[in-house]
């Protein structure tokens, strides 16, 4: 198994957050609209390019629930990569930062060109996991995130979630694993470098 696995404890970690990470970034059908909150300044999009060296593009989209900012990272019908960005302008600037740099990391690790794993079982958690952790170390190590920033995240990732109705438990657990990867001194770049190694493949 991966390092970044090692241990039981984040393996119960990653698979108590599963749900929230897909409601949240697949957004949800059912949930409640929200109109409120829907004016915020776009943040400007990250580097971002796949592990063949693709260059990531970055696109908006209306699909998704109004007044929920969620990302999807796919390829598109002319088969470039990228990443989709819904109704951005509801979440403050650090949640967008956040929710960009966890789609690129799905570029980045090659789960986009990988086949898709069962919906929240254990290989498609761990590929959330991952992404979250590559996302704030990268939103540290760029872009200069300390104590203050990381909790605007986490207070907007909280607040969505709650939202959305999951319990606190799956909240915290998600919480919990990105708080580690905060304070972890490891790279981004360690952790994408250890997933396409254990994966087999290319890092260009
Ligand atoms: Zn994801």
């Amino acid at each position: 198994m991966t390092g970044f696995l090692q241990t039981a404890n984040a393996r119960i970690s990653v698979l108590l957050m599963s749900v929230l990470v897909v409601a949240v970034f697949a957004g949800s059908a059912d949930a409640q609209q929200d109109d409120t909150a829907s004016a915020n300044k776009l943040a400007a999009v990250p580097v971002c390019s796949n592990n063949t060296g693709e260059q990531v593009q970055f696109n908006t989209t209306d699909r998704g629930r109004p007044g929920l900012a969620a990302g999807m990272a796919i390829r598109n019908g002319s088969g470039i990569p990228v990443v989709l960005r819904s109704n951005f302008g509801s979440a403050p600037r650090e949640l967008q930062q956040f929710i960009d740099r966890h789609e690129c990391a799905h570029h980045q690790t090659g789960d986009v060109d990988r086949p898709h794993p069962p919906r929240n079982g254990p290989e498609h958690l761990i590929n959330e996991a991952v992404s979250d952790c590559v996302a704030i170390r990268r939103l540290r190590d760029e872009e200069g995130f300390g104590k203050e920033a990381f909790d605007k995240v986490t207070a907007a990732l909280r607040a969505d979630m709650a939202k959305i109705g999951f319990p606190e438990i799956s909240i915290a657990s998600r919480i919990r694993n990105i708080s580690g990867c905060f304070e972890n001194p490891a790279s981004a770049g360690d952790l994408i470098r250890q997933v396409l190694q254990e994966r087999g493949l290319p890092l260009k």
